[in-house]
């Protein structure tokens, strides 16, 4: 990769399609790649992992430098591609294909930087609180960087990048979805704006920060789940109770979980559309008030009273799905509802929603498609990895975190980020993301595949290698399955 004229002190980088040329002790665009003393070479340390534990046993090796990189009586470690650098342009082999042995089996690990344009982050967020529309768009320092798509159980979802945000629109959106998706998956805060909806501050690990609030709770379940899960401690406590949600507002004395316990309807009937008894669909807009509406008043969502049912002392709890809100009312003679003192069963009840919520978190899936450079950099002939993985040969990680791969063609998947160690990812300026992946299988089932034999390394010679170029960091598994165990 050096310039022709050996004179020339520039080195050319051919990592990624902007081709840099590097002056001496200069990096490239992207910061990953360097010009020391002629030679182009990867700056950040490839990290290697060791199983669940064995982290701090390994740091007196790199204790002063001093570690050669010998492995023999060493707890295992497994190569990442964090650092490892690319197989780009398609004809080169992945920068470590590395042989080791596991419980007497020899496998093999291939590994290396995938530079992704076809690639996304899934963001759930556990909030009930309107985060915006459905379709809108989500925007990053005023560029949009993806969409609000479809919520699940207790939590918001956006999902962010791609190529149509990342290489289809102007460069400005390009650069931003780049730097938000960079910044998440590295698991940093970015601040976020939905179109016609919140501002957020997300961060993989962390309780979201929605319009300036941070969420506290992820909802025990929707207002029909609460009513069931709590009815028989609420029977004897009050004659009515209403959970309020955004989603099904559940009303006990309707619910089946209240006639089961033979209560009679109290004659409060709740503003929306009924779905089935007890169960009422959009009884106000999405908010950020009670249960993900915009009630703050909680007697707002009451259309009528009926006097033919109803009757004076009639006790009535209102409360959210985390329990976070809650009032107690008590009818007089009128059939007003009058705010009481909450009863304390019924502030126990109350308490124990609250208690049976999870913490609120955001959490962050990557996910991207394995294209031309990084299977032909496994093997030869390129299906013949795609195929091994769906036959359970080959197993993929991702900086040595399991990943998800999806059915059908090609080889996409999805990571957790949280699980991955920190700063796998990096980026180019095309824009691209760089993500690190690994395909190990068994030594065998390699050679089989086609894959390139002549460029398979001992672990103990990579090791050493990069330990003697100063370029090797040492990461926990944490919880991950270790990845060199045999798929079968
Ligand atoms: S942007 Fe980075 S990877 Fe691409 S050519 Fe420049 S230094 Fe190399």
């Amino acid at each position: 990769m050096t310039d022709a004229a050996a004179s020339d002190p520039i080195v050319t980088c051919d990592a990624c399609p902007v081709l840099c040329r590097i002056r001496p002790g200069k990096t490239g665009a992207c910061d990953r790649y360097g010009n020391r003393d002629g030679r182009l070479v990867r700056l950040d340390p490839v990290v290697l992992t060791a199983a669940a534990g064995d982290a701090t046993a390994l740091v007196p090796f790199l204790a002063g430098g001093e570690w050669d990189g010998g492995v023999v009586g060493a707890p295992p470690v497994f190569v990442t591609g964090i650092g490892s650098g690319t197989t780009y342009p398609d004809y080169k082999p992945a920068p470590f294909i590395v042989a080791s042995e596991h419980d007497g089996v020899d496998m093999v690990t291939v590994v290396t930087e995938g530079i992704f344009s076809y690639c996304g982050v899934k963001v759930k967020i556990d909030t009930d609180r309107f985060v915006g529309p459905e379709q809108a768009a989500v925007r990053c320092a005023g560029e949009q960087v993806g969409h609000v798509t479809t919520a699940e159980y207790g939590s918001q979802m956006l999902a962010l990048g791609g190529v149509r945000h990342l290489t289809g629109g102007s460069k400005q959106e390009g650069n931003a979805t780049c730097q938000a998706m960079l910044a998440l998956c590295n698991k940093q805060p970015v601040e976020l704006t939905v179109d016609g909806g919140a501002a957020l501050t997300v961060q993989a690990g962390a309780p979201p920060v929605i319009d300036g609030v941070r969420e506290q709770r992820m909802r025990v379940g929707c207002g029909s789940a609460a009513i069931g899960m709590f009815a028989r401690q609420w029977l004897g406590h009050a004659d009515e109770v209403i959970v309020v949600d955004d989603h099904i507002t559940g009303v006990l004395t309707e619910h089946q979980a209240g006639r089961f316990l033979g209560m009679t309807p109290a004659g409060i009937r709740v503003r929306g559309r009924r779905s089935t008894p007890g169960r009422y669909f959009q009884v106000a807009e999405p908010g950020s008030g009670w249960g993900g509406t915009d009630v703050t008043d909680p007697l707002a969502i009451i259309e009528r009273i009926d006097p033919k049912i109803a009757r004076p002392g009639l006790r009535l709890l209102m409360v959210s799905t985390t329990g976070e809100d809650a009032a107690f009312f008590v009818l007089d003679e009128a059939l007003e509802p009058v705010p009481h003192a909450m009863p304390a069963p019924l502030a126990a009840v109350v308490a124990r929603i609250g208690e049976n919520c999870e913490p609120a978190l955001a959490s962050v899936l990557f996910m991207a498609g394995a294209g031309g450079s990084l299977r032909a950099g496994v093997t030869e002939n390129p299906v013949r990895l795609t195929r091994s993985v769906r036959d359970a040969l080959t197993r993929v990680t991702s900086g040595g975190a399991p990943v998800y791969v999806w059915p059908g063609g090609g080889i996409t998947y999805m990571v957790d980020v949280a699980a991955m160690p920190d700063d796998a990812f990096g980026y180019v300026p095309t824009p691209a993301l760089v993500a690190p992946i690994e395909f190990t299988l068994r030594l065998d089932d390699y050679r089989a595949l086609g894959g390139h034999m002549d460029q398979v390394r001992r672990l103990e010679d990579v090791a050493r290698a990069v330990a003697r170029d100063d370029r090797v960091r040492l990461a926990s598994a944490g919880d991950n399955p270790w990845p060199l165990v045999p798929r079968r």
